[in-house]
């Protein structure tokens, strides 16, 4: 199930970094991210859980990995 309030988007260009798979696996406290393949995989239902933390962006290369709050149209990682 798609997140009501909350979207992330994974750019193509990062979408099969396996090492950044595995780093956003770990840095997101709600388990939003998993490795799978090699590649990242955004766990849909469990995306209303985030916190808004920022830490996927930190982990990620600039852009690469965008969360959206759907509820005010404002995005992390622009
Ligand atoms: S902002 Fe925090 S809680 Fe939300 S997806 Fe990123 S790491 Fe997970």
């Amino acid at each position: 199930m798609a997140g009501m309030f909350i979207a992330v988007e994974v750019d193509e260009s990062v979408r099969g970094d396996a090492e950044l798979a595995t780093r956003l696996e770990q840095a997101c406290p709600v388990d939003i991210y998993a490795e799978r393949d090699g590649r990242v995989e955004v766990v849909e239902e469990n995306l209303d859980e985030c916190v808004l933390c920022g830490l996927c962006i930190d982990a990620a290369p600039a852009g690469g990995v965008r969360v959206i709050k759907l509820y005010d149209g404002s995005t992390l990682g622009a």
